[in-house]
């Protein structure tokens, strides 16, 4: 590492001033032995998943327990914005550096492009204590480590960027738990994931410099060290943004076309993630990849029934972010880097930057969308009320997310002589088949808080609006509202009025959606065709299966009972997302989700 070091050698959890990385060494684990490996991950690293997995040194090395020759251990100081605050120092408080691997030779030179800097960072995460783990342990439990392992190779064959995760070990080492959702305390075995990425540098380890903050009167470990924030920019850009070094002499134009690409990565990552049903959980600024890439993955979930309110984070009380928030908090996480890099970025010219991002961030998503729908010889101007009335529609009748557009490929263009109303039905009844039950409904639309404390704040609400605005969670009382008078409306419905609604609901999306697709064929000579190239394009663009909480928690469950071949399972179906994979995949996985408990982080 060319960038500054902490070379103070004494254990323990400290501020790190000054520097960006403290030496520490992984503290091993007792009996390391592997639940899975990728073998494509693995192969980044030029290792072999075979050999690596019957070599006794293995689990031994990807645990960060014996230390490989060479390695120069690490953690990394970051700081960050928690929910909307300035926290200070936070920093790789579980995970620790094993160093870089240069990647083999012979690798193709699209990976080479995706990864300029030539090398990969391999880290340990849950290799128990740094300077960084303030109250914490510096472990990780088999529950977050499988998480984290799975989702990051899903989201990769998914197509969406992310760091890797090359395998996931547990041990006999033990560490006592909070279960979120049990309210139990457990005694449970500590595992370690390995992770690869080209860097896992964040918008946070820019935020080590931050001065004071006003609201909190935090200030960055490194506030006024500007020749380290110089080093650590030009380090970031000459590794990984190469092409923007050399076509850009000039300092502070070369500073603005990163932060601009680094803006423009965000967007398309934030728009990939809004087609797919993915809702990442916690949208720290410590958690935003300076290379765009979906990065820490915790209380993350992939959404069932498609709710735009959608909160997967259990402690995310006011639904800061939800899945719909997503794409204006990355653009305040941007604003938050780009007061990171000032003056080095010109606060004027960032500000340029990110007005361009809500703009850019709809093309990509509208360009995703056109492809989830099939629309690909037409871009028209009303295919954006044609998608937004298809996620209305989605979200009155409680519609599976990935079921639904997965269906979408079955709806053909209209051609000659056929019976309309006759496919329109068949198709209503398709889709109906991925809309939730009443009773499924109204368990959603069950208030969580207190009715008797929600007609109070009701209440307050109405005789002292003032007051009632200087209540912090006033969305979430919104929402509850909202909710109870949906769940007002459900206890008057029976199945039979609610089932006929839907079909209502959606044959007239569907006549709509058709009337679009009759205008693709304009100008089309071979109808077939382009209907053959519809569902080729559709059917890689919507996955068939996505990992459900459901999915990776029996993974869990098995593998904590010491059966780690459904983790293996999982994995194997989900590196196909896209095409069925009869006597791999199990029923229920492919099924309209259900929904389960909390998926739980540490
Ligand atoms: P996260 O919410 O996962 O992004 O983590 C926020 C901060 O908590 C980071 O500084 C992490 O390194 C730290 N952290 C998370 N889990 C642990 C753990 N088990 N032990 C020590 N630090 C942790
Ligand atoms: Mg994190
Ligand atoms: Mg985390």
């Amino acid at each position: 590492k060319k960038l500054p070091l902490d070379s103070s050698e004494e254990p323990g959890v400290r501020q790190v001033n000054g520097a960006c990385f403290s030496r520490v060494k992984p503290q091993p684990v007792t009996k390391p032995r592997f639940v899975a490996v990728s073998h494509e991950a693995l192969a980044l690293l030029g290792l072999n998943g075979e050999e690596v997995m019957t070599d006794p040194l293995g689990p031994e090395y990807l645990s960060g327990s014996s230390v490989m020759p060479g390695s120069e251990t690490a953690a990394h100081c970051y700081c960050g914005h928690q929910f909307g605050q300035f926290a200070g120092q936070l920093g790789d408080g579980a995970a620790i550096y094993l160093g870089e691997v240069k990647v083999p030779p012979g690798q193709d030179s699209d990976l080479l492009r995706e990864n300029p800097s030539g090398r990969w960072e391999i880290q340990v995460k849950g290799a128990g204590k740094t300077p960084f783990s303030r109250q914490a342990d510096g472990r990780k439990v088999l529950r977050s480590s499988i998480r984290e392992f799975l989702c990051s190779e899903v989201m990769f064959f998914l197509g969406v960027p992310t760091t890797r995760a090359g395998s996931v070990v547990t041990s006999d080492s033990r560490v006592v738990r909070d279960v979120y959702y049990s309210g139990n305390p457990r005694n449970e075995r500590c595992s370690v994931v390995l992770r690869i990425a080209p860097t896992f540098l964040r918008f946070g380890s820019f935020e080590i410099f931050k001065q004071a903050d006003e609201s909190t009167g935090r200030q960055g470990p490194s506030y006024g060290r500007h020749e380290i924030r110089s080093q650590m920019m030009d380090y970031v850009i000459e590794m990984f943004y190469p092409e923007i070094q050399r076509n850009h002499p000039d300092r502070v134009e070369r500073n603005v076309a990163f932060f601009r690409e680094v803006m423009l990565r965000t967007a398309r990552l934030v728009a990939q993630w809004q087609c797919v049903g993915f809702c990442h959980g916690v949208l720290n600024t410590d958690n935003m990849s300076i290379l765009g890439l979906t990065l820490d993955y915790g209380p993350y979930g992939f959404m069932d029934r498609f709710d735009p309110n959608f909160i997967c984070n259990a402690s995310d009380n006011s639904g800061r972010y939800s899945y719909q928030a997503q794409p204006a908090i990355c653009r305040w996480n941007l604003v938050k880097l780009a007061e990171a890099l000032a003056p080095e970025l010109p606060p004027d010219r960032a500000e340029e930057v990110v007005d361009e991002y809500l703009d850019l961030y709809n093309g990509f998503y509208l360009e995703t969308m056109r492809k989830k729908l099939g629309l690909l010889k037409k871009d028209e101007p009303e295919d954006e009320i044609l998608i937004t009335e298809l996620l209305q529609t989605m979200h009155n009748t409680g519609a599976d997310f990935t079921n639904t557009f997965r269906s979408l490929s079955q709806i053909s263009c209209p051609t000659e002589g056929e019976e309309e109303e006759e496919l329109v039905r068949k198709a209503t009844e398709l889709l109906l088949q991925q809309c939730a039950s009443l009773e499924e409904l109204k368990a959603a639309n069950k208030p969580t808080m207190d009715t008797r404390e929600l007609a109070m704040l009701l209440s307050m609400a109405q005789s002292n609006p003032a007051l009632f605005q200087m209540i912090s969670d006033r969305a979430t009382i919104a929402r509850q509202l909202e909710m109870l008078s949906k769940l007002k409306d459900l206890m008057e419905t029976s199945q039979e009025e609610l089932q006929s609604k839907h079909a209502e609901d959606w044959s007239g999306w569907i006549t709509r959606y058709r009337k679009r697709l009759a205008r693709e064929l304009e100008g089309q000579s071979d109808v077939r065709a382009l209907q053959e190239e519809r569902v080729r394009v559709m059917d890689s663009t919507n996955p068939r299966v996505v990992l459900r909480n459901y999915i990776a928690q029996n993974a869990i469950e098995a593998a904590e009972n010491g059966d780690f071949s459904e983790v293996q399972r999982v994995l194997k179906v989900l590196q196909k997302p896209f095409s069925s994979q009869p006597g791999l995949e199990s029923p229920a996985w492919v099924g309209r989700g259900q929904t389960t408990d909390q998926g739980e982080r540490d």
